[in-house]
C-alpha cells in the first residue's frame, strides 16, 4: 500500500480547481531593469517587491562582495547566542534603531521569522492576539504557535476589534498586530486609531511594516513614522527582502523588548546568523533608503498615475495609495485567464488566488518599482487593459 497516494489525490484537486502553485525559472534582464527572463521571453515585472528598485543596486553587490573580499566568511556558522554575532550586525542593529527612532533593533534571518519569534515571544496561553483578518500568514502562523487566543477582526474594521476587546477582559496580555500596508490587497491600516484602542484596553501594539519602509516616511521608515505613531508602536518589524533589494528582517523598539527577544525568539536562538554579507548588504542598503526620496517620489507618482488609468479603463481597481495594485478578476480561473493574456502582451503579474484571499475575489496583483518609467508603465497600462478584454474579464 503506497501511503503517500492521498497526496496525489490531493494535488489532482487542486489542480482541478486552478489552485496548484509550481515552480517557474525565472531570471533577470541584464539589460533592461524592471523586466524579468521567463522561458525565453523578456517580460517587464510587476510582480516584485522590489519597490525602490535596489536589489540590482552596485553599491549593495560590493558591500556584500566587500564583506566577503575581508573573509568574514560565507556562512556565520553558528548561531548569534554563540559565537555567529559577527560585527556587521552590531552596527547594523544601532543604526536601524537611530533610523527607527527607538532604542533598539533585532536583525533576524527573514521576516517571516521575525513575526513567528516575536509573537511567540510575546505572548502564549491565557493571552489574546487581535489580528486583522488579511495580516501576513507569518502573523496568523506565529500566533497559532504561540497558543494564544487568536481573535481575528474584520479587515481595518475598528469598531468590530473594540468590540472584541471589550469582550476579552480576561485575557492576560492582549496583543494587537497589523500589517501596515496589507500585501494582497495594497491599502493601508488605520494606525492612529489602533493606538487609540491600544491605549484604552491596555494592549500591546505591533506593527509589520515589510511593504511600507522604504516607501513611506521622511527617510522610509514606514507608516508609522508617515503617520506619526512610532512612539506609540511597541513593536515595529520590518524586511529587507522588498524594498531594501537585500534579505533578513527586523524587529525594533525599546531595549527591554529586544533583551527579551534575544532569550525568548526561538527563530534566533535556534537558528543560524544571516551570512555577514549580508548584514554588510542591509546595512550599505539601509543608507541609500534614507536617501532615496527620488526613487520614493518617482513610485508614488507612478503608483497614482498607473492606479488611475486602469480605473478609468473599467477594472476593478482596488483602492489604496501603495504601489500594490490589485485588480480582481473574480474566479481563479478568470485571474489565471488574464495572467495568460498579459504574459502574451510582454507583462508578468502573479494570480493571487484562494486560500491567500477570499473566494470570489480572485485577482491580479501589479507591484511597481521606481525602477519602472513613466512610459514604460503607461504602455503597460494600455497592454493591461487590452489584456482584460481577451480574459474577458472587461466587458
Ligand atoms: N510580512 C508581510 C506583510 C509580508 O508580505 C511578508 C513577505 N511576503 C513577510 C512578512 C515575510 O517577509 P520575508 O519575505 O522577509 O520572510
Amino acid at each position: 500500500m503506497n501511503t503517500m497516494s492521498w497526496i496525489d489525490n490531493e494535488l489532482r484537486a487542486l489542480e482541478d480547481e486552478s489552485l496548484e502553485r509550481t515552480l517557474a525559472d525565472t531570471g533577470v534582464s541584464r539589460s533592461l531593469p524592471g523586466h524579468l527572463m521567463r522561458g525565453g521571453q523578456t517580460l517587464l515585472d510587476l510582480t516584485s517587491n522590489d519597490y525602490l528598485g535596489l536589489s540590482r543596486h552596485p553599491d549593495i553587490a560590493e558591500a556584500m562582495r566587500g564583506a566577503l573580499r575581508a573573509k568574514c566568511g560565507s556562512g556565520a556558522a553558528a548561531s548569534r547566542l554563540l559565537t555567529g554575532n559577527r560585527p556587521p550586525y552590531s552596527e547594523l542593529e544601532a543604526e536601524l534603531a537611530a533610523w527607527q527612532k527607538k532604542e533598539a533593533s533585532l536583525v533576524f534571518a527573514n521576516g517571516y521569522m521575525a513575526n513567528l519569534g516575536t509573537i511567540r515571544a510575546l505572548v502564549g496561553r491565557g493571552d489574546a492576539v487581535f489580528s486583522d483578518r488579511l495580516n501576513h500568514a507569518s502573523i496568523t502562523d506565529g500566533i497559532i504557535l504561540s497558543r494564544a487566543g487568536h481573535v481575528r477582526y474584520r479587515h481595518n474594521d475598528v469598531e468590530h476589534l473594540e468590540h472584541l476587546l471589550k469582550k476579552s477582559d480576561k485575557a492576560r496580555r492582549r496583543l494587537i498586530v497589523t500589517d501596515s500596508i496589507f500585501s494582497m490587497d495594497g491599502d493601508s491600516a488605520p494606525l492612529h486609531k489602533l493606538v487609540e484602542l491600544k491605549h484604552n484596553y491596555g494592549a500591546m501594539l505591533m506593527v509589520d511594516e515589510a511593504h511600507a519602509e522604504g516607501v513611506y516616511g521622511p527617510s522610509g521608515e514606514g507608516l508609522c513614522h508617515a503617520m506619526d505613531v512610532h512612539r506609540e508602536a511597541d513593536v515595529i518589524m520590518g524586511t529587507f527582502s522588498k524594498a531594501f533589494g537585500v534579505y533578513g528582517a527586523h524587529i525594533t523598539g525599546s531595549r527591554t523588548l529586544i533583551r527579551w527577544l534575544v532569550n525568548k525568539a526561538r527563530p534566533l536562538v535556534y537558528s543560524t546568523a544571516l551570512p555577514p554579507s549580508v548584514a554588510a548588504g542591509i546595512f550599505r542598503a539601509l543608507g541609500i533608503v534614507q536617501t532615496a526620496h527620488d526613487r520614493r517620489n518617482h513610485l508614488q507618482e507612478i503608483s497614482g498615475r498607473f492606479r488611475q488609468k486602469l480605473a478609468q479603463a473599467g477594472l476593478s481597481v482596488m483602492p489604496g495609495d501603495s504601489p500594490i495594485v490589485p485588480v480582481i478578476a473574480g474566479s481563479s480561473r478568470d485571474s489565471l485567464r488574464l495572467c495568460e493574456a498579459l504574459e502574451r502582451h510582454g507583462i508578468a503579474a502573479p494570480a493571487i488566488r484562494p486560500p491567500t484571499v477570499p473566494a470570489g475575489s480572485a485577482r491580479v496583483r501589479f507591484s511597481l518599482s521606481a525602477a519602472h518609467s513613466d512610459a514604460v508603465l503607461d504602455k503597460a497600462a494600455e497592454s493591461i487593459v487590452s489584456a482584460a478584454e481577451e480574459a474577458g474579464i472587461l466587458a
